[in-house]
């Protein structure tokens, strides 16, 4: 029997354990809330106990596992093992978690940045299969990415390379959560998505997405929804957030010349309604000789790229 990793996607509300084999194939999952208010300490208890409970539900004995590893949202050192600080999961600073769990559970235990780790699963067994040089980008609430540099995971001199989100598409553009203004995430985020159509709306369009959220606050998904059924304010939106996502394509395409490019996270679910758009602005503005040679294309481990790609750190 092929060894067994084990994938821990830690996120602010929901944690998910998975154990996956040489393919990529998750064999179980656990999935529970994290409710990371009560601090880092029970937050590992879960991990643990999700761990022990994937175990049994699959019959796999702990001496089968050959690691585990574990993709964390925020600022780690992944060589010495330690989390620095998690903006979504209070109390997390200085935590060396792989040292605790390497303590509990005998096996090496490695840490990735999420983003990086899902690059590094979608490269081993998903859209990145086959290419030496691959960037994966997730656009969802923020903008994050990963970047594989001849087959091998590029993090930088602390951890903090590929942090695409933040590269500045308009200098005169919108205040970013990271104290910038005009960075990608931005702009071209689904949480910008929302924030777009709300301050449309607040300033008197009139728009099918108003109905559609009801009482909630906006979400991108109702702005697609509602260009989906031709509502011009949508429809303008999602125009916009293709030119942005075209954008921050070159500049990819500037810096590491991939051979491909992998688009996930919630808002590439959205695939048909922004492709066409944004590969127009690609032909108009990326250097010539890099988009020759790289596709486009939507990433394909969906929702398990979290579990499956901090797997792959340990495979
Ligand atoms: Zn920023």
């Amino acid at each position: 029997m092929s060894k067994i990793a084990c994938g821990i996607d830690l996120g602010g509300t929901k944690l998910e354990v998975g154990l996956v084999d040489d393919n990529g194939n998750i064999i179980a999952r656990v999935k529970r809330p994290t409710h990371a208010h009560e601090g880092p300490e029970s937050v590992i208890d879960k991990i643990n106990d999700s761990i022990m409970t994937a175990l049994e539900k699959s019959n796999i004995k702990q001496r089968d596992l050959r690691g585990i590893g574990i993709g964390v949202p925020g600022l780690i050192d992944a060589d010495m093992g330690k989390v620095i600080f998690l903006t979504n999961l209070p109390g997390w600073r200085d935590i060396p978690l792989a040292e605790i769990m390497e303590e509990k559970f005998h096996i090496p235990v490695k840490l990735g940045n999420d983003a990086d780790a899902a690059a590094y699963g979608e490269y081993l067994f998903g859209s990145g299969r086959g290419a030496r040089n691959f960037v994966y980008m997730t656009v969802s609430t923020g903008i994050g990415g990963g970047v594989i540099i001849e087959g091998k995971l590029y993090r930088g001199a602390s951890s903090g390379a590929a942090e695409i989100g933040h590269v500045v598409i308009d200098v005169h553009g919108e205040k970013c959560n990271c104290g910038n203004y005009g960075c990608f995430e931005a702009l071209a985020s689904g949480t910008a998505i929302a924030r777009f159509a709300k301050r449309a709306i607040d300033r008197g369009r009139h728009s099918l997405i108003e109905e559609l959220s009801g009482d909630e606050p906006i979400k991108a998904e109702h702005v697609f929804e509602a260009a989906g059924q031709g509502d011009r304010l949508a429809l303008d939106i999602i125009d916009e957030e293709a030119f942005y996502l075209g954008i921050g394509i070159c500049n990819i395409m500037a810096m590491y010349n991939p051979e491909r490019i992998a688009i996930g996270g919630g808002v590439s679910n959205q695939w048909d309604m922004f492709y066409h758009k944004m590969m127009e602005t690609v032909r108009d503005r990326a250097l010539k000789q890099n988009a020759k040679v790289c596709r486009v294309i939507k990433a394909e481990l969906g929702t398990d790229a979290g579990v499956v790609g901090a797997a792959a750190l340990i495979i």
